[in-house]
């Protein structure tokens, strides 16, 4: 209904399923039908997409957003085709111009990058909600320095065992059930399978503070299993 309904994974699963390029209708900016103007969001997320692009060694023109009306078929039309061209001369995805990543790494890379979306998303927040009026602001929203940085210093989130109560509240509330959890069994969180959210750190009980944000570094191995256990002392 909305290109503000086009969200960071949907153009980036397209690659990863092999599209060439895409290509991103919206209605023209200020014309949109919701107070939201959810275009002006399409189109941030568009140049974040691009700088993204850029980062794990794709060409950022396989990327277009383009603002028309419904009545304009004649525009939509030459831009379609000029985007056809466009994406045939850049060549085949990660071997075309400016590329030259082999397949089995660029779908690992962008594997890695879907996975950190909500992370991404948390992060840039300010930004992505910007309403670019000139288009000369366009290229200076996000720069190839902050979005290496945004990769090298991706936060990851770690389980303290010496101060996990098991009380079971960050595994309810994780997004990606990426927390093991048992009843008195010290909580790990699993790392290949968490998005990074944040979630675990915002609701562990302040009394527990058991989670912990790792900026960059490695992350600690998790405790073995069979010193899990928490031996509650009874109550006389
Ligand atoms: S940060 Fe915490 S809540 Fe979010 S996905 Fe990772 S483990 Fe789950
Ligand atoms: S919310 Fe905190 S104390 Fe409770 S299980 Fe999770 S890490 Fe442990």
């Amino acid at each position: 209904m909305c290109s503000g309904r086009v969200d960071l994974e949907f153009v980036l699963r397209a690659f990863s399923n092999g599209m060439d390029g895409v290509l991103i209708g919206a209605c023209r900016l200020n014309e949109c039908n919701y107070i939201t103007h959810g275009n002006y969001h399409a189109l941030t997320m568009a140049l974040l997409c691009k700088k993204i692009m850029e980062h794990i060694g794709l060409n950022p023109e396989r990327l277009r957003i383009e603002f028309m009306s419904s009545a304009e078929g004649n525009r939509f039309a030459e831009v379609m085709s000029e985007f056809g061209n466009n994406v045939k001369e850049i060549g085949p995805l990660g071997n075309g111009k400016g590329e030259g990543v082999e397949q089995k790494e660029l779908k690992s890379r962008l594997a890695e990058v879907r996975k950190l979306i909500p992370y991404i998303k948390l992060v840039k927040n300010e930004k992505l909600a910007s309403r670019l009026v000139k288009p000369e602001e366009y290229d200076q929203l996000f720069t190839k320095e902050e979005i290496d940085k945004l990769f090298s210093e991706v936060i990851s989130y770690y389980i303290d065992p010496e101060k996990c109560q098991a009380c079971m509240t960050c595994a309810k509330r994780c997004p990606v059930e990426a927390i093991i959890s048992a009843k008195n069994q010290i909580h790990v969180i699993e790392q290949e399978k968490c998005i990074k959210c944040g979630t675990c750190f915002e609701v562990c009980p302040p009394k527990f503070r058991a989670v912990t944000k790792i900026p960059g570094g490695p992350v600690p191995p998790p405790i073995p299993e069979e010193k899990r256990t928490i031996v509650r002392k009874k109550k006389e």
